[in-house]
């Protein structure tokens, strides 16, 4: 073993240092093709100078991992390419960068308008945690544009959107509600979880931030939390303070995954739009089944606006059975190629019932309150070759 030298030491060492300082200093990887995880906490300085100038932003480099890391800013970097902004920061799961993002807009006494369809847990934040942040909030009918218009010009310092929603897939006219949102002086922020910015760019139709949940579509394989904010940079840079000092950073090794992750995101979802598309005109056409919900759809009331500002219908869709609660409890168990799970945009085909999924996080009032039928299935389609997912649902809906 090579004699570590730290800069401050030139005698021997003992052993036990040795173990603490031996080989760092050659540790950084240069000219790996991959990005290296860089797990460490804090950055050293040997020059107060640079150090006060890196803290204080003046310079490039790392500081302290709850604030940035170097695994992290490249997630960060691909995802600000990606979805067509000016800055992006991340957060340790999507809630977290939806916390922080709608944080970093709001003071007390402001005014938000949403819709009731967004996120169980974003639905949650509107309801329950702003409000005693002396924060108002209206939460109007997802379907109804006339309705969400006139409460944006009742005053509205955030508009918040998501489309397609989840679990139902209504879908909001972005390009119109955006203007109508800047209209009244207000940010307006877009959840593109659903879409990922391979189907969607809101950003483009003048989105001043987009959020993402990246544990879905970004990161494809269901094994890492994350979430990104991505636009205006004064907006970005708010949402990261809330961040950085709240403390839901992004992990380096979920940074990693997720890196990992977006190399095959255009692959992925683009074979998740086709399965979804079949499978959806498959349940459509089937006896057992009431109705489907994908914008992909003729029938889908919104799906001409779907296909105006989406290059893609995206790889979610829900279903009802004629049968109801008690034909999914047949149905559902009886799917061999899906994971029955609290979670979508995965590799495999996923499904759950919303009391499971989306809105787990509200009780039966408040689902029933939001309009979110029990007997819905919300199927998230994975990359598996389309014609074996049509034998499967086949064999579950003759079950019934
Ligand atoms: C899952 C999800 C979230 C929350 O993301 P987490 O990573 O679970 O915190 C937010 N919005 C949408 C649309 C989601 O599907």
């Amino acid at each position: 073993m090579t004699e570590p030298t730290p800069k401050h030491r030139s005698t021997p060492l003992d052993p036990a240092t040795v173990a603490v300082w031996g080989a760092e200093e050659t540790s950084m990887v240069s000219g790996a093709t991959q990005v290296p995880v860089v797990h460490s906490v804090a950055y050293g300085y040997d020059d107060l100078d640079e150090w006060e100038a890196v803290a204080l932003g003046d310079a490039p480099g790392h500081i302290y991992g709850r604030n940035t890391n170097p695994t992290v800013a490249v997630f960060e970097e691909k995802m600000r390419l990606l979805e067509h902004g000016e800055a992006a920061t991340s957060a340790a799961s999507g809630m977290a960068a939806i916390s922080s993002a709608i944080h970093g807009v709001l003071r007390p006494g402001d005014r938000v308008v949403s819709v009731k369809d967004t996120y169980g847990g974003t639905s949650l934040l509107f309801t329950e945690f702003l409000p005693a942040l002396g924060i108002e909030v209206d939460l109007v009918d997802t379907t109804d544009h006339d309705a969400i218009e006139r409460s944006i010009q009742g005053g509205c310092d955030l508009l918040y959107l998501e489309t397609p929603t989840n679990p139902t897939l209504k879908i909001l006219d972005l390009s119109r509600l955006i203007d109508a949102g800047h209209r009244a002086g207000s940010a307006v922020v877009v959840d593109n979880t659903f879409a990922t910015p391979v189907n969607q760019l809101p950003l483009l139709l003048g989105a001043d931030l987009v959020v993402h949940s990246a544990t879905k579509f970004l990161g494809g394989h269901a094994d890492a939390l994350g979430g990104v904010i991505v636009g205006r940079p004064d907006l970005v840079e708010a949402a990261f303070h809330h961040r950085e000092i709240n403390g839901a950073a992004l992990s380096p090794m979920a940074a990693y995954l997720l890196i990992r992750g977006v190399k095959t995101l255009d692959l992925r979802v683009e074979r998740q739009n086709s399965n979804a598309a079949v499978v959806s005109n498959y349940l459509e056409a089937h006896p057992k089944v009431a109705s489907v919900n994908y914008p992909g759809l003729d029938s889908h009331p919104k799906h001409e606006i779907a296909a105006q500002q989406m290059a893609g219908f995206g790889g979610m869709l829900s279903f009802a059975l004629k049968g109801g609660f008690d034909a999914v409890k047949t149905f559902l168990p009886a799917l061999r190629l899906a994971h029955r799970a609290a979670n979508l945009g995965s590799v495999e085909t996923t499904v759950g019932v919303p009391s499971t999924t989306s809105h787990v996080e509200c009780s039966a009032e408040e689902r029933l309150r939001l309009g979110i039928p029990e007997g819905l299935v919300r199927y998230s389609a994975g990359i598996e070759k389309v014609d074996d997912l049509l034998v499967d649902l086949e064999q579950a809906l003759d079950l019934i």
